[in-house]
């Protein structure tokens, strides 16, 4: 027989978000009339804005006939949108060459530990988006994970004098879970670090675009030196709704060369060129036609969209005296609940208000007695829920 990939027996028992969806099935067995509403996952609820529809559209249809057929397209992705993104997004801080067009940041985060492989040792925000540290596990990094606290006595921001050197050091901005988003001092004190240390630093931005604050920054590349030291990953899952339709990018800058000098762009472009055949033209396309000014100003107003649901949430829970951090800047709301179990508070909730959240224990040990509530949802459902919990969480 096949022995099993000694990796996946150190893995948390279940990930997260499947353990929540047979809580969910349970309260679904006990009381089939429920009406749940999900405040629980990151997905994105609203309908494709019409420009960004009609690149889809006109793309898959170009595919339909002769003169517009293409197959595989560049592994790297399409020029014009490498392009488009370095000079809308990046205002060109960062050239397209240094740009590789993805299915989303999710699925580049997984190819990047495949890239740094198993012996590389690692620290993480806690909590965290548990890709980096279950991805990192099966990669075989186990071991070696360095936890970074992030927590309100430290202004969610990890105290940098006290960790070890890694040589990868994944930092989300703004942050999921906790909602927080780092200022350009801590990000230019984190690239100063990782520069000294001669680490690494994988940034996730994938809701950059939720930063609505003209102070604070959308990209580690505002930070000066953060080309020689950041792979930054993005995606437009979150700004445009392409959660389903996927799209992502992933920037290696041609400075960041590993300890033998050999450019991390040589190896990261042989990953590409080996296990992924470049995104969806399709997508791409979408995501081109989200790049014209008409795009840019649909993504602001669906933006605007999750934020006032994100208002309309604080609002609610600090009627309720509950404390909270994050929701502005951010699609996500961290509640405290101090002295509770993260997993007591979600079931109350769920039994209860007929509500899922996501507790905040599933995202690393600092997230215990924290709930995370998300923006992602239908206007009627965020008010009916903010409703129904003012009567499950009062006093
Ligand atoms: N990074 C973070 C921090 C996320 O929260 C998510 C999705 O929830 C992703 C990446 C995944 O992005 P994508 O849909 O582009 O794979």
């Amino acid at each position: 027989m096949v022995s099993r990939n000694p990796h996946f027996a150190k893995l948390p028992a279940g990930y997260l978000f499947p353990e929540i969806a047979r809580r969910r099935r349970a309260l679904l067995e006990k009381q089939p009339a429920a009406k749940i509403i999900s405040l629980g996952i990151g997905n994105t609820t609203e309908p494709l804005t019409p420009a960004i529809t009609k690149g889809l559209v006109e793309a898959a249809a170009r595919l339909g006939a002769a003169a517009g057929y293409s197959g595989y397209g560049d592994e790297q992705g399409l020029a014009a949108l490498r392009e488009q993104i370095a000079k809308v997004l990046y205002r060109d801080r960062i050239s397209a060459d240094e740009i590789t067009i993805s299915d989303g940041a999710k699925c580049d985060i997984g190819r990047l530990q495949i890239l740094f492989g198993g012996k590389a040792t690692v620290a993480v925000q806690d909590p965290a988006y548990p890709v980096y540290v279950d991805g990192s596990i099966i990669a075989g990094a186990d071991s070696r994970l360095q936890y970074m606290p992030c927590l309100p006595k430290n202004n969610f921001f990890p105290d940098l004098s006290r960790l070890p050197r890694a040589d990868l050091i994944y930092f989300c901005s703004p942050n999921n879970p906790t909602g927080a988003v780092a200022d350009k001092a801590q990000l230019a004190e984190l690239v100063e670090f990782a520069r000294k240390n001669k680490s690494i630093i994988i940034f996730d931005a994938a809701y950059s675009e939720y930063i609505t604050d003209g102070d604070l920054p959308r990209s580690i590349y505002e930070i000066d030196g953060a080309d020689e030291a950041a792979i930054e990953v993005n995606s437009f899952s979150k700004s445009i709704g392409f959660t389903g339709v996927r799209l992502g990018w992933c920037v290696v800058p041609r400075k960041i060369k590993f300890a033998d000098g050999t450019l991390v762009w040589q190896d990261w472009t042989r990953v590409i060129t080996t296990l992924f055949n470049g995104a969806s033209n399709i997508a791409q396309h979408g995501g081109l036609a989200a790049l014209t000014p008409a795009g840019r100003r649909e993504t602001k107003t669906l933006i605007a969209y999750y934020q006032e649901n994100a208002r309309l949430i604080r609002e609610g829970l600090q009627a309720l005296g509950i404390q909270l951090y994050g929701g502005v800047n951010s699609p996500y709301i961290w509640a405290h609940f101090p002295a509770q179990k993260s997993w007591d508070v979600f079931e109350k909730i769920l039994n209860e208000a007929q509500v899922v959240t996501t507790p905040g224990a599933g995202f690393g040990p600092a997230g215990e007695s924290f709930i995370r509530f998300s923006a992602f949802g239908h206007r009627a459902d965020i008010q009916e829920a903010m409703q129904r919990l003012q009567n499950v969480l009062k006093n």
